[in-house]
This record gives structure tokens, sequence and C-alpha cells, in this order.
């Protein structure tokens, strides 16, 4: 028996993962904690517990945690 299978779209990635980040903008302004290296804003809420890093601190915190592992 054969049968032919649709073509199924392959949703890319990234643009779902835009469209999270497009959701989170769109929330309410809410006070944002700053990043404890640079001072920046980060998408951490200002109730999150514990250090909060900006995404480029975090990426380069996980660089430094990577090389010294
Ligand atoms: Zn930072």
């Amino acid at each position: 028996m054969k049968r032919t299978e649709p073509a199924v779209p392959v949703a890319a990635p990234a643009a779902a993962e835009a469209a999270a980040e497009q959701a989170q903008e769109d929330q309410p302004d809410e006070e944002l904690a700053d990043c404890v290296l640079c001072g920046e804003p980060t998408e951490y809420p200002a109730s999150t517990r514990g250090a909060t890093l900006c995404p480029v601190c975090a990426w380069q915190e996980a660089q430094r945690t990577a090389c010294s592992g």
C-alpha cells in the first residue's frame, strides 16, 4: 500500500522565537531588574531573586563558565 504524504512545512524556529519575544514586549511595562554587571536593564522583572544579568553579560558569563570548566 502506497500513499503520498503531504509535505509538511517546517516552521522556522527563529520566527517562533521572535514571535515569543514580541509577545513578551507586549506586556504592560513591568519594572525590570538592572544587570548587576553593567547596569543595563535585563529581561527579568525586578522581583527576580538573585543576581540578574542582561543577555550580553549572561552570555559572557556562560562563556567564562564554559572555559573554566
Ligand atoms: Zn550586563
